[in-house]
């Protein structure tokens, strides 16, 4: 796909959202300029979680556990499918089937692997109809299977879950203008993708790979089976990743990452396998929104759904906190430990990226930086 870059008339914005005493002084963050920095940080400040949504999403999504192939999970997509077109967004399901590692393989002589069926929910603005183009907010939403435990993973994967469904309903009802405001011009959708299948079927990560007779990668199942329907295509003349036809075509700039952001006292990781153009997006948004303290000084590697994106060659980052980890993967996972004001900041944090690369995508078009 190529499309020739439109002007851009972003100076209609400005008696609209800057104010007399414009924040033109304001240090340029990489690839995003002055306008659109100032408008995103305003939408980005104003973003509050709706805790009565909020906390009914949470109670469906912790009635009980919905590990991928579980009827429960089946059960959760619909509930995820109906939220969604509530919202007034474009929805699509995709249903794929994976080989997993059966954990009683070998015993009488039973099969090595076991098919299940997932489902990727994604539900896209409507802001720009002609975009050709969306930025990805993504959250896996199946639960870890904990022996012995009925574990519901209100953290993980709830937290994030949920702040998607907060997310979109708030950017679908605040971005809705912008077509008017704005002549024709580079500028992308926002799709939110629920994951299926993050979580291995073993107890170890990686143990489907290393020690299972099927040697199969036993987590990212959702995510591996979406980034793999990705095609090479070109807009504004960069060679760029773009989804299939039948899921609209669209290019996709970058993928954004949220997992486990529900901890009182958020501390996010700064991931080393995440994008650094992302990455360094995150970190000054994060100064602008005083939310640096949100950000762990460290850098640390965590596996999760971004990579098949990053190895796609996708700008890709994970927003996720794994400092606090008390009840990962355990029993007190529930309710009772999710923390609205945390989700309210990793929200703000994302809706500042997501919002300022779909305004101006032509810096993340391109293969990615690593
Ligand atoms: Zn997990």
């Amino acid at each position: 796909m190529t499309r020739k870059m439109g002007t851009w008339y972003l100076v209609l914005l400005v008696p609209f959202f800057l104010p007399a005493s414009c924040v033109c002084q304001d240090s340029q963050i990489f690839g995003v300029s002055k306008d659109v920095s100032y408008y995103t940080v305003e939408l980005a400040k104003r973003f509050k979680i709706n805790q009565d949504e909020a906390k009914s999403d949470f109670l469906e999504f912790t009635k009980r556990p919905h590990p991928f192939g579980s009827d429960r999970q089946r059960e959760l997509a619909s509930y995820l499918l109906a939220r969604a077109r509530s919202l007034q967004l474009e929805v699509y399901e995709e249903q794929f089937s994976m080989a997993t590692p059966n954990p009683e393989a070998g015993k009488n002589g039973t099969s090595f692997v076991i098919e299940k069926i997932g489902y990727n929910i994604f539900a896209r603005t409507k802001t720009f109809p002609q975009a050709d183009c969306s930025v990805v907010l993504a959250s896996h939403y199946d639960t870890k299977i904990v022996p012995g435990v009925d574990y519901v993973g209100a953290n993980d994967s709830g937290s994030s879950s949920v702040l998607l469904l907060q997310l979109m309903a708030y950017l679908s009802r605040e971005m809705k203008d912008m077509n008017g405001l704005m002549s024709e011009g580079p500028r992308c959708n926002i799709t939110a993708l629920w994951l299926d299948g993050e979580e291995s079927q073993l107890w170890e990560w990686d143990a489907g790979l290393l020690q299972h007779p099927a040697r199969i990668i036993d987590n990212t199942y959702g995510s591996r089976h979406a980034a793999n329907m990705l095609t090479s295509c070109s807009l504004f003349e960069k060679e760029t990743k773009c989804w299939p036809l039948r899921m609209g075509g669209t290019a996709l700039p970058a993928f954004i990452l949220l997992d486990m952001v529900g901890s009182p006292d958020l501390k996010l990781t700064r991931e080393k396998n995440s994008s650094k153009k992302l990455v360094r997006l995150m970190e000054r948004f994060a100064q602008k929104l005083d939310l640096s303290h949100v950000i762990d000084k460290e850098s640390h590697a965590v596996s999760d759904d971004h990579e098949p994106f990053l190895k796609a060659g996708v700008h890709a980052v994970d927003l996720i906190d794994f400092n606090h980890l008390s009840t990962w993967h355990r029993a007190g996972d529930d309710l009772s430990t999710i923390s609205y004001e945390s989700m309210e900041l990793a929200g703000k944090l994302a809706i500042s990226m997501a919002v300022s690369i779909s305004l101006e995508p032509k810096v993340f078009l391109g293969h990615a930086d690593k």
